[in-house]
């Protein structure tokens, strides 16, 4: 029996964690679990599972919670309280930005090994998470679906052999749209994701490529690859999840439906398989898979995640956290879509960056640019 705890139960990720866990109860049994404000969610996961702790955002809700037989805990330190919870034995990390990062490292400290979904951890931090991860022995298992693809292709594969991965995209919901066109867009048209369902961050990252950017960033520390190796096409039907390309040619690619519970199953059961219901993959049905070169003049948000990262230091944390900003000022209905990229290019452009950072500084530059108040 594994004990998993979760950060962001409710969710995307959170919630179809939560479904895993339902579907294997003989395998799987939840013990702490975090929330934002979903209260009547969390009154719910505690009826269902019978966890021991959980961790809400807001001291107030703390009282709704009061009859049920369970320690409540609130803010960052609860987040902390519940990530390093001594009885868990894995946690899965599906909050959203960067808040997710000093839990993780909590966690890591304590020796529980981390399913990640919360980008931003390795994105802001990737060499001291790599680095901490390293020296307690703990697995970092991917659980966004291109990573998991990577982590599966390269199991039992000896790592210097890899000549470069490949990580695919869709597109997101405006990859037939020109520039000029995307300069009208609107919030709803954005939302609208053609292949996976997810939360709107995401979703709206997916629709300006800058997940993909944050993606790369990722896989860079992930797979401790050199930003060179890391390669990204344009393939529609999000069929195939990413592929290895190594020295002797041969190419390993994962495929599968897009569905978030086999990369969430597939952390929480490594290196075993276990059984899951779910549409499966007909190949013959589907008939053709497309793929186009990357266009990073159309897609210039993944461009500046290659600039970020070659850069280094603390540019990624400059690049996440204005983007964190545009696209809740966009979801705000505050500025246009285009608005993110200008915002986070000048940004990026005026940015000092400071090399080798420490958690402090990362913390301090990224609370920084995200109080900052923008202006397009
Ligand atoms: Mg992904």
């Amino acid at each position: 029996m594994k004990k998993i705890g979760i950060l962001g139960a409710s969710g995307s990720v959170g919630m179809q964690g939560l479904d895993i866990i339902r579907q294997h109860p003989e395998e799987y049994k939840l013990v702490s679990f975090a929330v934002g404000r979903s209260i009547d969610l969390a009154k719910e996961i505690i009826e269902e599972f019978s966890p021991a702790i959980v961790s809400v955002q807001n001291e107030a809700d703390k009282r709704e919670l009061q009859d049920y037989d369970i320690e409540v805990v609130h803010g960052e330190a609860g987040l902390i309280a519940v990530a390093g919870y001594p009885d868990n034995d894995m946690l899965l990390n599906a909050i959203l930005g960067s808040v997710g990062l000093r839990p993780t490292l909590h966690a890591i400290e304590q020796g529980i090994d981390i399913a990640l979904a919360n980008k931003e951890t390795l994105v802001v931090a990737g060499e001291l998470v790599m680095q901490q991860a390293k020296k307690y022995g703990v697995n970092i298992l991917p659980v966004d679906s291109e990573h998991s693809a990577i982590f599966q292709c390269l199991n039992g594969e000896n790592p210097d052999n890899i000549e470069k991965i490949i990580i695919t995209a869709s597109g997101g919901s405006f990859r037939d749209k020109t520039r000029s066109e995307l300069e009208n867009v609107t919030l709803e048209d954005a939302l609208n994701h053609p292949n996976w369902s997810m939360g709107q961050k995401i979703t709206i990252d997916s629709a300006t490529m800058m997940n993909k950017g944050l993606e790369v960033i990722e896989a860079k520390w992930l797979f401790d690859l050199p930003i060179e190796k890391i390669e990204t096409i344009l393939h529609q039907e999000s069929v195939i999840h990413s592929m290895v390309e190594f020295n002797d040619t041969s190419v390993i690619a994962q495929l599968g439906t897009p569905d978030m519970r086999m990369p969430i199953l597939y952390a929480f059961s490594y290196p075993d398989r276990l059984p899951r219901q779910g549409e499966r993959l007909d190949l013959a049905k589907l008939g053709t898979l497309n793929f186009k070169e990357m266009d990073f003049d159309r897609f210039r948000c993944l461009k500046f995640a290659y600039e970020a990262i070659k850069i280094g230091g603390t540019m990624p944390v400059v690049m996440n956290a204005v983007n964190e900003v545009a696209v809740q000022m966009f979801l705000n209905g505050e500025i246009s879509f285009l608005d993110i990229e200008r915002l986070i290019e000048r940004e990026m452009q005026q940015h000092e960056v400071i090399q080798h950072p420490d958690l402090e500084t990362i913390l301090k530059v990224d609370a920084d640019y995200k109080s900052r108040h923008y202006e397009v």
